[in-house]
């Protein structure tokens, strides 16, 4: 239950915001979809982020900037519209459900990392880096605000930049036994290509051990390689994601299923642009 004597506040500014939220218990409030799951009695306040003017995509110096304020659903059809940002348009139209996808904003997802998210594992992929406000003000790398723990400050995220690439051929994937399930994991694959030779390979899988993992060694094998059907095959031995067991599946069938999934993905994407 959330506290009775909940207060909120409208800031109107980025700068006002964090000043707010260095007060015990006073968090942000974007979509609320985490927040009312798990109504937390140690919330005293919330900053609602409505009035930051955060709800935005922009294109400029080549990349993709999008507010946190934006909702999954915003850039799903700003993607459909403009035919672009087409990775993470595909992986978050396969999040939870029409209404959730109205509310959940890319800030308050970035800022929660559950372990089903649709997120995470494309914007790793594709290189994206986020901006935040308040401590350790900076931009950052996906992966580096997650393994460098920045993910824990008192901060505001104020956009997401995502750069733009034509040469990407590309992969998402979630596993969830029926469909409105949170997933057990999600992959993205992403390959920069110079005509049929890969120049660079990103393979990312979320809902793991350590919350996220890179495969590093399949893609330094992948990496100046040509695209061809035993690629697949070949990097099999590379894919060993770690898993924790759930009161429902066990660490070893999640392990078993993602490594069939990478097998498929990775043919898939590899057929697909022969
Ligand atoms: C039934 C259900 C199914 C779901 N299924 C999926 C799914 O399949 N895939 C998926 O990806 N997600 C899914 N979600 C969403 C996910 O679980 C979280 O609820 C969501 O990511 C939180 O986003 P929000 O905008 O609602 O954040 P909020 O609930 O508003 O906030 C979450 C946290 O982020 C902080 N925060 C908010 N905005 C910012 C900001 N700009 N900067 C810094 N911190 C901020 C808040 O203080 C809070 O700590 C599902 C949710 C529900 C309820």
């Amino acid at each position: 239950m959330l506290s009775e004597n909940l207060k909120w506040y409208f800031p109107s500014s980025v700068s006002q915001a964090v000043e707010l939220i260095q007060k015990p218990g006073v968090i942000l409030h974007a979509g609320g979809t985490r927040i009312l799951k798990t109504q937390s009695k140690n919330i005293v306040g919330l900053v609602d982020v409505g009035n930051l003017k955060l709800n935005y995509i922009k294109f400029k110096n080549n990349s993709f900037h999008i507010g946190s304020a934006t909702t999954f659903n915003d850039v799903i059809k700003f993607s459909k519209e403009n035919n672009c940002l087409k990775m993470l348009g595909a992986a978050l139209s396969q999040a939870a459900s029409t209404p959730l996808r109205n509310r959940i904003t890319v800030g308050g997802s970035l800022k929660d990392f559950p372990l089903w998210s649709n997120l995470y594992a494309p914007l790793i992929t594709i290189d994206a880096k986020i901006e935040i406000r308040g401590d350790k003000s900076g931009i950052y790398s996906v992966e580096e605000y997650v393994s460098d723990g920045i993910i824990k400050s008192k901060h505001i995220i104020k956009e997401i930049i995502v750069p733009e690439n034509e040469n990407i051929i590309w992969k998402v994937k979630r596993f969830a036994l029926l469909k409105f399930e949170y997933p057990l994991f999600n992959i993205a694959i992403a390959f920069k290509m110079n005509g049929k030779i890969i120049e660079d390979a990103k393979l990312v899988i979320t809902g793991v051990k350590n919350r996220f993992k890179r495969f590093k060694k399949a893609e330094k094998f992948l990496t100046g390689q040509k695209l061809s059907n035993n690629l697949s095959d070949e990097i099999e031995k590379f894919i060993e994601p770690k898993f924790v067991s759930d009161y429902k599946y066990s660490a070893s069938y999640k392990e078993t299923v993602a490594k069939v999934y990478f097998n498929e993905l990775l043919s898939e994407i590899i057929r697909e642009n022969l």
